[in-house]
């Protein structure tokens, strides 16, 4: 191939090396066998090929609407086919009154059908008795179908390829144990026929060879790195729970730990405590109480000497998260600081000046906590609140900041998905707060139409003359900020309306004020000078108003799954029976209303995320695109969870019994991964 044709196909569809070119599967095969009989072409078919002798041509039309047609004719009935374009090049090379197989996408045309541009070969019944007969489509661009590499011709190339190939250049990658187990198909075999399939079962088999290998090691990459971790890494000893640990616990602690809470706080102590690091995710659903279990980890390293760090992904959940430590550890001798990004001047200076010199024993941020002139005395624990807003990168940012990289609990109130999570987060361990504390009431959900509005408003005024207040959220759209304001502001005034004051007080807030003005609005309504909280999204993670009762979520359409999930959780953390009412327009798509009809079903957040997955699929699942660690070519995460599941299994039992890979059977594992060294983006995802 010339330097440029590989240009483009770099550029195009990343396809560097021959082994690009391997991997660049084909999204179709054409079954070249499989002849329909004209008469029994019916509506709905796609692509077929038909056989039969081909009519003369005739030219019809003028200038644009000039067009080529010419039938196919076999003992059932005639297709009628059409070119616009090339017509002379048609008229020169395909011969009239030959046989021909014909192949392409059916269209009717007043009932007849018919096919644009259609696939002509010459047709000899002798050669489909051959064996090579399912001949693959690719993936292809306009760019390159313009520079003759259309899905065709890349099945060409590929074809060259693969002629070229022994055993030798595709070696082995999976134990012959294992491939038997699991009836797998030889790697080498696999290749072939994945691209050139004998039988549709063979091709069949390929995929799910390849399928398995991309799955399986993900995973094993992902578990050598936990593997290696627990085995190799250093990490700060947190070897005693000390003064603060034990009188917070007996003096200061407003309630009894949960069950859940206690398990996963013995398991972060034994994680901290042997002098590995720790790197683990702390899944918990939304009010489950995981930030009491982040300020006792946090309370294990100051006793030990060690400082630690709360990072929120915004502003307010930061400030709410200082407010409440500090509130907490009031009768303690500890010293917490607050660092944002609304920090400036000289007391920003100060406080860097007193985290570097050790005076500051609780950090509570936001992401510029991880900014480059911030220094520590000696960080021992690094906490990421609502993990999903910070990218991979971000993380890897904090090992810089201690000589010996601190421990790290990640804690997500998005439960992901067990077959994501296993997936994506697999270098990490796990932790989960599987029960919520007691006395919750569960949230009654219900969803009403935009025509009920009036009497959804006469409830919210019920609930607040009884003493509670209420949410209000609106969506935001992201395409455009000056839209989502708008939308606000008209949501606003509507609601003022059915609430004047100086009966009723609002607050609202919204991404575009400024901090002083949110704070003063959280503030008021924290206090109860309000009743009612109007607001964009920006309140989903975090705050907490336990007399808050009523979540109405406007155009909750426009909400996913877990959004919802979240903004729900906001209430229901009183005592008092709390309602969320999902509002939507009378027209709802298919997705919406089985949203919404998951959302009155269930409160499980586990439930909720694995719906969530099925209906959005992995890409939408925030915090899993920028990992990149989803992105497979053959493996589909919603449905091939079984094939997740068993690739799981064989790496869990492999790495039992063989944690180096040093046993001979397993070496062409070692040597794969290997020859693969660099090739991941995500080869360190912690
Ligand atoms: P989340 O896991 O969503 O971050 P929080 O840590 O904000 O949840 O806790 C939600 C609420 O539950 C807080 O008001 C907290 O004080 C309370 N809480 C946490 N643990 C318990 C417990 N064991 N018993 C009673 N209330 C608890
Ligand atoms: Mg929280």
């Amino acid at each position: 191939m010339g330097p440029q044709r590989a240009e483009i196909l770099q550029k195009e569809l990343g396809i560097f090396t021959f082994d690009d070119l391997l991997h660049h599967y084909p999204f179709r095969h054409v079954d070249k066998t499989r002849v329909t009989p004209i008469g029994a072409i019916a509506p709905g078919e796609e692509y077929i090929q038909v056989a039969g002798i081909l009519s003369s041509f005739e030219l019809i039309g003028e200038r644009r609407g000039r067009r080529l047609t010419a039938q196919v004719r076999d003992k059932t009935g005639v297709l009628e086919l059409v070119w616009f374009q090339s017509i002379s090049l048609i008229q020169k090379v395909i011969q009239p009154g030959q046989p021909y197989l014909v192949y392409g996408k059916v269209s009717f045309f007043m009932g007849k059908p018919q096919m644009v541009h259609p696939e002509m070969e010459a047709w000899d019944p002798e050669k489909l008795k051959g064996k090579d007969y399912l001949e693959p489509v690719y993936p292809s661009t306009e760019k390159l179908k313009a520079k003759n590499l259309g899905g065709r011709q890349i099945g060409k190339l590929t074809a060259a390829l693969i002629v070229h190939l022994t055993e030798r250049d595709l070696p082995e990658n999976l134990p012959l144990k294992m491939r038997e187990n699991l009836r797998l198909m030889p790697r080498f075999e696999a290749f072939r026929n994945i691209h050139f399939p004998q039988t549709t079962a063979r091709f069949e088999a390929a995929v799910r060879r390849l399928k398995f290998e991309e799955i399986f090691f993900a995973q094993l990459r992902m578990n050598l790195l936990r593997w290696e971790r627990h085995r190799f890494s250093k990490g700060v000893v947190f070897e005693k729970v000390g003064e603060l640990f034990n009188r917070f616990y007996k003096d200061c602690l407003p309630f009894e730990l949960t069950n859940a809470q206690k398990r996963v706080l013995k398991e972060i102590r034994i994680d901290t405590g042997r002098g590995k690091q720790m790197n683990r995710l702390l899944q918990g659903d939304v009010g489950s109480g995981k930030t009491i279990v982040a300020l006792l980890n946090m309370l294990l390293a100051v006793d030990n000497g060690y400082q630690a760090v709360l990072m929120a992904p915004t502003e307010i959940l930061a400030r709410q998260h200082f407010q409440g430590i500090r509130e907490l550890l009031e009768p303690l001798p500890v010293e917490v600081a607050i660092l944002t990004g609304t920090t400036k001047g000289k007391e920003r200076r100060a406080l860097l000046e007193r985290l570097v010199a050790g005076g500051i024993q609780i950090l509570i941020g936001t992401h510029a906590v991880i900014e480059d002139p911030v220094r520590f005395q000696n960080l021992g624990l690094v906490i990421i609140d609502e993990q999903h807003r910070f990218g991979v990168a971000q993380r890897a940012r904090l090992w810089d900041k201690a000589p010996i990289p601190p421990h790290v609990l990640v804690m997500t109130a998005t439960p992901i998905p067990r077959t994501l999570a296993m997936t994506a987060y697999g270098d990490l361990d796990y932790s989960v707060i599987d029960e919520l504390p007691p006395g919750r009431k569960p949230i009654q959900t219900v969803h009403r139409y935009e025509n009920d509005r009036s009497l959804v408003m006469d409830f919210l005024k019920a609930e607040i003359a009884l003493g509670r207040q209420v949410y209000v959220i609106f969506p935001l759209i992201e395409e455009s900020e000056k839209l989502d304001y708008e939308n606000l502001m008209q949501g606003y005034e509507a609601i003022k309306t059915y609430f004047p004051e100086p009966q009723y007080w609002i607050s609202m807030v919204h991404g575009k004020m400024p901090a002083h003005q949110k704070d003063e609005n959280m503030r008021r309504f924290v206090t109860h000078d309000t009743q009612i909280m109007v607001s964009t999204t920006v309140i989903e993670v975090g705050v907490n108003v336990p007399n808050a009762s009523v979540m109405l979520i406007e155009s909750s359409e426009k909400f996913g799954l877990s959004q919802l999930h979240q903004l729900r959780g906001r209430v229901g953390r009183g005592a008092e029976k709390s309602y969320c009412i999902l509002l939507t327009g009378k027209k709802l798509g298919n997705e919406a209303r089985e949203r919404m009809k998951i959302m009155t079903a269930t409160s499980n957040g586990f439930v909720i995320a694995e719906k969530d997955l099925e209906l959005r699929g992995p890409g939408e699942i925030e915090g899993t695109r920028q990992s990149g660690a989803l992105s497979f070519k053959l493996v589909d995460i919603v449905n091939d969870r079984a094939m997740v599941e068993a690739a799981k299994q064989q790496c869990e039992q492999l790495l039992k019994e063989d944690p180096d890979l040093s046993l001979p059977e397993n070496g062409v594992l070692k040597e794969f991964l290997r020859s693969q060294k660099g090739k991941t983006a995500w080869s360190k995802i912690s």
